[in-house]
Parts: C-alpha cells; sequence; structure tokens
C-alpha cells in the first residue's frame, strides 16, 4: 500500500502562469488562470481551521465582497454558475409549459437550468455588433405562457439592460442575467448581475476570476433571498437556525446542494481580492490586440469587438470576425500550427441536437449562424505577454491578408459592414 502511493508520480511544482520557457516556445494556451500569490495561503488556513464545510470564514467573505463591491442585495455562493442558473430557474417557480427567452448563441447550461425546470427554451437571434440577445426582437417572442428573460453578456460585454428591464417590466417577466462571463464588467456604472431580477456568476477555470469550479447567485429582488437560502441547503431552513432565528432546522421546500467547499472559496478569496489586478492586465492585452490589428480591420480584412457607449468590459474575450466560415476555420489551423490555441465557440444551440428536439431547425436565427461560423477567439490571460499578442496579431493579419477564398465559399459583399447597429 505504502508502495503504491509512494509510486504516484510527482507532479513538478506548479511554478505559476510567467514561464519564459512557454513563451519562447510559442506555446500559447487559451486561457491561463492567473495566480494571484495567496491561494495557497488562504486553503492552508482553511485547512488549518478545519472549518472546511459549507459557509465557512472565505465563502462568507467572498459573498460580501462581491456583494459590496457590486451592489447586489443578496450573494449566495455556489459550486458552478450551472447550479446558480437552475436556482434562478427553480425561483422564477418555471413550471411545465412556461416559456424562457434566451439567445441561442451560449453555453449549454443557460438552456439546460430552463428545461430542467420544465419550461421550454426559446431562442431569439443576437445583434451583430456585441453578439449580445438582439432585444429589439424580445417582444415578438412574449406569449401568455413566457415568465422570464435570460440575458447572456457576451465575452463581457452588456446586453441592452435598460431596453430588457423596460420589456420585462412592462409583460411582468423575471430577468435572469447569465453574467457567467460578466463579473466586473458594468452597464450605465451598474455591475452586471446587479440588474436583473437574478444573475448568475461563474469561477470556473477559463473565467476571469477562479476557483477551478465555482459560481454565485445574486439576488436583487427581495422577495427571492429567502427561498434562495432554503432551496441552496437542500430544501431547509438550516440558515435560520445558524442564525438563531428558529430553534431546530426542517424541510421546508424544495432545494439540492448548491452549496460550494470552503477550500474553493478559500481560493476565490485570493482571486477576487485582487480582482482589479487582473481586469488591468487583462484590459492590457485587449487593448494591445485592438492597436495591434486595427489596420487589418480598417482593410476589412477581420472585425474587431465592440464595446457599446455606457459599457465597460471585464475584457473575458477577444475574438475577431472574419470574412467568412472558410477562412475562419483555416485561420484556427493555422495559428494552431504555430502553437497558438486560439478557439472557435459556441456552435449554436438551436442548431444542435437538443435544439433540434425542441423543434428548431438550421436557418432559423441567420445572424447566430452567420457570426458563429466566422468567429475566432484569441488567446487572452493576464501573463501574456505584449510581444505575444504582438507576434499573434501579425501571424493572423499575415494569413487573412494573403488567404485566398475557395472559388466555391465566395465572400458575401457587404460581410463586415454590418456591425453598424446604433446602442
Ligand atoms: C461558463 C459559462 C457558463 C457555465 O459556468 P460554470 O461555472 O462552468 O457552470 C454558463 N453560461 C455562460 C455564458 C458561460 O460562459
Amino acid at each position: 500500500m505504502k508502495e503504491a502511493i509512494s509510486a504516484v508520480p510527482v507532479a513538478p511544482p506548479y511554478r505559476g502562469p510567467s514561464n519564459p520557457q512557454v513563451a519562447a516556445d510559442l506555446d500559447i494556451p487559451f486561457s491561463r488562470p492567473f495566480l494571484t500569490g495567496n491561494e495557497q495561503k488562504y486553503v492552508a488556513e482553511a485547512i488549518g481551521t478545519g472549518a472546511i464545510g459549507s459557509d465557512g470564514r472565505y465563502t462568507r467573505a467572498c459573498a460580501s465582497l462581491l456583494k459590496q463591491r457590486f451592489r447586489i442585495q443578496d450573494v449566495f455562493m455556489v459550486p458552478s454558475c450551472t447550479a446558480a442558473l437552475e436556482m434562478a430557474a427553480m425561483l422564477c417557480g418555471l413550471a411545465e409549459g412556461d416559456e424562457v427567452i434566451l439567445p441561442s448563441f451560449t453555453f449549454t447550461s443557460t438552456a439546460n437550468a430552463v428545461i430542467l425546470a420544465g419550461a421550454r427554451p426559446v431562442f431569439v437571434d443576437i445583434r451583430p455588433d456585441t453578439l449580445n440577445m438582439d432585444e429589439s426582437l424580445i417582444e415578438a417572442c412574449i406569449t401568455r405562457r413566457t415568465k422570464a428573460i435570460v440575458p447572456v453578456h457576451y465575452g463581457g460585454v452588456s446586453c441592452d439592460m435598460d431596453r430588457i428591464m423596460a420589456i420585462a417590466n412592462k409583460h411582468n417577466l423575471f430577468v435572469i442575467e447569465d453574467a457567467a462571463q460578466a463579473v466586473n464588467a458594468t452597464y450605465g456604472g451598474r455591475a452586471l448581475g446587479s440588474i436583473g431580477h437574478l444573475g448568475a456568476y461563474s469561477f470556473h477555470s477559463t473565467k476571469d476570476y477562479t476557483c477551478g469550479e465555482g459560481g454565485a447567485l445574486c439576488v436583487n429582488s427581495p422577495e427571492l433571498s429567502q427561498r434562495a437560502e432554503i432551496i441552496r441547503d437542500k430544501g431547509t431552513n438550516r440558515g435560520r437556525y445558524l442564525r438563531g432565528e428558529v430553534d431546530k432546522y426542517t424541510w421546508v421546500d424544495t432545494g439540492s446542494s448548491y452549496v460550494p467547499s470552503e477550500l474553493n472559496c478559500a481560493y476565490l478569496y485570493a482571486q477576487l481580492e485582487k480582482m482589479d489586478t487582473i481586469k488591468l492586465q487583462r484590459r492590457r492585452v485587449f487593448d494591445s490586440y485592438q492597436k495591434n490589428l486595427r489596420s487589418y480591420e480598417k482593410a476589412e480584412l477581420l472585425r474587431l469587438p465592440r464595446v457599446p457607449d455606457g459599457c465597460e468590459t471585464n475584457c473575458h474575450t477577444f475574438y475577431t470576425l472574419l470574412s467568412s466560415a472558410s477562412l475562419r476555420d483555416e485561420a484556427l489551423d493555422h495559428l494552431r500550427s504555430k502553437g497558438i490555441k486560439a478557439s472557435s465557440h459556441y456552435v449554436p444551440l438551436h442548431c444542435s441536437v437538443m435544439g433540434t428536439r425542441y423543434g428548431y431547425r438550421q436557418g432559423n436565427f441567420p445572424v447566430t449562424e452567420d457570426l458563429s461560423a466566422r468567429l475566432l477567439r484569441l488567446p487572452l490571460y493576464p501573463d501574456l505577454t505584449d510581444n505575444q499578442v504582438m507576434e499573434i496579431s501579425a501571424i493572423l493579419g499575415e494569413f487573412v491578408t494573403t488567404f485566398q477564398e475557395p472559388a466555391s465559399g465566395a465572400v458575401r459583399a457587404g460581410h463586415l459592414r454590418t456591425a453598424t447597429a446604433p446602442w
């Protein structure tokens, strides 16, 4: 037994993200978690206290940091954004036959939460400038069965929340912000996740602030907080018991276990404390891509991300839109052959196996289909150097300049001129 254990290979100590060897080889991952330096200390501290269960010191510290920083009424730390979305769906009281409006251009969790609650996802197309749900199409989707709208803030750039909240208020609908990618981004000075009735954050390892797997549910509607606490804790009123409000706790509602480990929250707290440092580094990389690729945009060889007035992005994603799907696919392969892990993004949900099961098919949402096929995301993480960004940009720029479109897939005229929608 002892031998078996010592035979387990010991990984070399993680030297953190700044590994010069990696940079020299141009082996550039798509994303790389950033270490602030306090993660080990806080996790060790949590282990030392023995209090590694639910809602320990760090779990509470994370929730209160998010709550205060972003002016959210109540924040509940959860194991993932997926869990937060599921809780949000339950809190809206979704039932069989209800409908929820969301973009097709999103991650599966946004739609799964709706389906798991027994409701039906109703997809809408996206805006060509931000790739966020097109708010002008929402009202046409509203029926007597509509219960909620789920705006997804793609890449950390806000949806048109004023318009979406106005529509929701007019029709008495809930708004659940899928702010998985939008922690520490704002709209009109307000933090994303603090605007809808409910909001969901992700701390997955590919997101800006991470603990490997983690999330938070933001509650901005007073009447939902108490039930959120109960649903998160297996349908019990244990929270009230712990506060001394009742003398024993019991089963009072449906619920599940949506409580994260204190160890994860200890790690996460180190990241949240340094939120602005991380954001500044991401902004440096984002701005550097903009600067290096601007001339290619001017030449209409590609299109860069748009951040509407009044929105501040957390620089979660840097994407470019190329002039055709074939160019995008070839550019992806080319960058990868150079050691640069660029990436496409969502296969539109309405074109997926599950999407067809809900009656959708290719052709339903032309903007989503067009843009998702031409979208290329570039590596973005705090340790990416300006030189690396310059090099990646030059490799992509040269490729799009010299690319010969196969005869059959001619570039559609005006392809890159669609993105002029006024905010
Ligand atoms: C990452 C992501 C999720 C899921 O987050 P997890 O924390 O991995 O559950 C949901 N929605 C969007 C838009 C995401 O980007």
